[in-house]
This record gives structure tokens, sequence and C-alpha cells, in this order.
């Protein structure tokens, strides 16, 4: 009897992303030893960690081709590490503060993918030349398709402090509820400005913080402007990106109908930004931490 072999849908991302040890293993190994090792109490933990799947058969697929593996299980229904092999074998060790996704990070995962394929977000351009930044709808396109293959990760943690934030380092986009208003969108939208400069850091584009921020609330007024209407909602009050928000919504009204944004426009917004809580305390020279996504 030999291992069934199904190939995942996505192509696992291999080595896994931001791995904290590349371990050679043998046949002295096994699953349950790397977990004793190296702190899991689940050896599960390791194996969607390397391969994103549970699916067993999905596993063997990524042990035959990812690590090599051609030994068998006793019972020939696994693959095991060791000889005989193809090439020296590794897995990857996940940092201790890693989790495997729950499945309310699925359910993030969907609301970003649905919100950054949905048609609002695919027909949007915005360039704004008084910040010298433009997201094109190839853009937003990318970011999409890098959620949809997982090149970009979403976790729900609803004790996180802001309604949502991309963390270049790890290339995660983190949610703090899975709510579906426009206003809950938009912030995705706003993330999905950062993941896109990111991306685009392996290109040779380098931005200043506040720049980039001020853009991303552009971007995201303009999407709530095309979902929700170009009145300012008057429930819309007391809030702590509210001035923000405001010089952001004047701007988007401009571009949304081809009038002029002036440098008094974006010093506003620049202002109001640096006045916020968010913005407090960041030298204007300060580049972002964008180191690519891969
Ligand atoms: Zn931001």
């Amino acid at each position: 009897m030999a291992p069934y072999l199904k190939k995942p849908a996505l192509d696992p991302v291999w080595p896994p992303k931001g791995y904290q040890k590349k371990v050679e293993v043998t046949d002295a190994d096994d699953w349950w030893i790397l977990a004793a090792v190296h702190g899991r109490s689940d050896p599960w933990d390791l194996i969607v960690y390397n391969f994103q799947t549970r699916n067993a058969d999905e596993v063997n697929w990524c042990l035959h081709h990812l690590v090599g593996c051609r030994r068998t299980t006793k019972d020939g229904k696994n693959y095991g590490f060791g000889k005989p092999c193809t090439q020296k074998q590794y897995v990857y060790i996940p940092p201790a503060s890693w989790t495997p996704p729950t499945s309310e990070d699925e359910d993030a995962w969907l609301l970003v993918s649905r919100t950054l394929n949905s048609s609002a977000v695919k027909g949007m351009h915005v360039s704004l030349a008084g910040l010298g930044l433009s997201m094109s709808a190839h853009d937003f396109a990318k970011i999409g398709y890098l959620v949809n293959v997982r090149r970009i990760d979403v976790r729900l943690q609803r004790s996180h402090p802001h309604a949502a934030e991309y963390v270049p380092e790890t290339d995660t986009m983190i949610l703090s509820t899975l709510g579906e208003s426009a206003v809950d969108r938009s912030m995705i939208v706003h993330e999905a400005v950062h993941a896109s400069f990111d991306y685009r850091r392996s290109q040779g584009v380098y931005t200043g913080m506040i720049q980039e921020e001020c853009f991303a609330y552009v971007v995201q007024m303009v999407y709530l402007q095309k979902v929700r209407g170009s009145t300012w909602p008057s429930s819309w009050k007391d809030f702590d990106a509210h001035d923000t928000w405001k010089a952001a919504w004047v701007i988007a009204s401009k571009i949304r109908t081809n009038a002029q944004v002036t440098k008094e426009d974006i010093d506003n917004l620049r202002a109001a930004y640096q006045d916020s809580s968010a913005g407090r305390g960041i030298s204007p020279d300060r580049r972002t931490n964008h180191n690519g996504i891969y």
C-alpha cells in the first residue's frame, strides 16, 4: 500500500513565513518528537504551520513534493522522515507566539477576501499627486490576490487596540471585529493600502509613514463615498480619528469629482493626522517599516 497524495488547492507557502528555526530531520524524528522538542503540545501545530492544511492526503503530497520523503510509515499510509528521500530534509518551527488559524481567523480571511475582491474595490483608482502616491485597480487586484493565495495572512484578534492593522513583519492583516458594515470594510481597504506599499517595497517604492497614512485615509474615504454616498453622515462624531477622516473626506470628494486637490487640503490632512492619537509624535521624516511580501 502506498500513501494517498492530494495536491492542495492552493500552493503551500514554502518555506512557511516568519519561521523561527529550520531544522534538519532524519528517521529519528517524527512530528510528535518535533512537537515535544519544540514546546508544542499538538503535533498538528507544526504540520499546519509547515503545510497550511489538516488534510492527511495533502500532508502526504507536501511531504513527497516539498520535503522529498520517499520512506513510508509501517502501515504504508503516510510518509515519514529519513531515507529513502530525494534530498536533505527540513521542517520549519514557528515562533512560540504562533498559533494555528482558528475558524474565526478563517471568517476574517473570508471577509477580507470578499471585501478586497468586491466590485467597489476592484474599480477603484486613487492617485494623489500632492502626496506622490497612487493606488490603481491593478494594485488593489494584486492585494486581493495575495490574500486569496494566503501570502497575506488574516487573523481575528478581538482585543486588538485598533479596528484593523496590517503588520509588515509577518505580512498579516489583523481585524478586531467580523463586522461587515461599510465602515468596518473601509478599515480593511485602509489596511490594504499599507499592504500594497509593503508589496511595492520590493519594487523599490519607499514611503514616509505620515505620507502613506494620509493616503490610506483618503483611499478609505473614497471607498466609503462609493458605497455610502458623498454626504458626510451626521452620526459620525466624537471618535478619535474624526478630524483626520473629515480632512481625508474633503480630498476624497475632490478626487471623485475631478476637482483640484490643493496643497492646503493636503496640509490640513497632515495636520489633522499629526494631531490625532495615532499620528502624534511621528517624526515627519520617519519611513515605514515595510520589507516586501514574499
Ligand atoms: Zn493606517
